[in-house]
């Protein structure tokens, strides 16, 4: 551990020694001590990337990660593994599996075939914490996520909502669906409007963007505010096929009726239709950005 007394001289002088220690020795785990450097975004990136283990200024986090290495240096039965970044050999998984973090977080990401399982990875690290550590199985990174566009869509010249006839006599409900797989949330509405009511729209903006988590899925849902593209043409289908019984277009009295006799198949389109008749707030379409910004 190198510890400094935030002088010019001594960053030099400790980086010197950095390159000197490294150059011979790759397993000493270097600590630099320094209140400038955790300040100082770029000696903090100089001494990283000079092969700087830990920059710190907390005494509880250097006693915390003596602790962590402690179990490096002792050899057992089961140490068969070997580090792909320093060669250093003789670990067991549980070994392995504390050392790379802490000795080659900084390191550019690197492609091998993993010794556990065989199969080639392209970032080792994240590899190793991901797909052998159970702990982190658990969590269940890979979630999935269900996207659904949902639309509430009003005709101007008499104010009345487009609702889907669901199959399987489930009730009313909102034109809308599931997003496909390389597929824009916009477009999943567009398309699924016409597909389950017929009816080509122009969207306007948005009433909601939701997102729930649960223990088998996350599930992600855009209401989307629209209006017939063309208010003259806008009859809704009503032969059945597998999108839908039909379509209709109700009033917001009617939608109410509905409600009272049970044949909504949620309670989204009385919320949402009320919501529009109160004025409620109509976002831009702009707030759902199709990029990485
Ligand atoms: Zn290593
Ligand atoms: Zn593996």
């Amino acid at each position: 551990m190198y510890s400094t007394n935030e002088s010019t001289n001594d960053e030099n002088s400790g980086q010197i020694l950095v390159e000197t220690i490294r150059r011979h020795e790759k397993h000493t785990f270097i600590i630099i001590h320094s209140h400038t450097a955790c300040n100082d975004p770029n000696l903090r990136w100089s001494f990283a990337s000079r092969g700087v283990n830990m920059i710190t200024e907390s005494m509880i986090q250097i006693r915390n990660v003596l602790h962590q290495l402690l179990p490096l240096g002792q050899i057992n039965s089961k140490s068969t593994y070997t580090c792909p970044y320093c060669k250093w050999s003789l670990f067991s998984f549980s070994q392995l599996y504390i050392h790379v973090p802490l000795y080659h977080t900084n390191e550019e990401e690197l492609s091998i075939k993993c010794q556990i399982c065989q199969r080639s990875t392209r970032n080792y690290a994240v590899h190793l914490h991901e797909e052998h550590n159970d702990e982190h199985q658990q969590r269940s990174i890979a979630t999935p996520l269900y996207a659904f566009s949902l639309v509430v869509c009003q005709r101007k010249r008499d104010n009345r909502f487009l609702v889907v006839q669901e199959s399987g006599s489930k009730g009313f409900w909102l034109p809308g669906g599931r997003v496909e797989i390389g597929e824009q949330l916009d477009k999943a509405a567009e398309r699924e409007t016409l597909e389950e009511a017929g009816v080509k729209i122009r969207l306007i903006g948005i009433l909601k963007i939701e997102f729930v988590p649960r223990s088998d899925i996350n599930r992600l849902r855009i209401i989307y505010f629209a209006e017939p593209f063309d208010e003259d043409n806008c009859e809704p289908k009503t032969i059945p096929d597998y999108e839908s019984y039909g379509a209709m277009w109700l009033t917001y009295e009617q939608t109410l009726q509905c409600n009272t006799q049970g044949q909504l198949r949620g309670n989204e389109p009385l919320k949402w239709f009320k919501y529009i008749v109160q004025n409620g707030t109509i976002h831009s379409l702009s707030i759902l950005s199709k990029t990485e910004v």
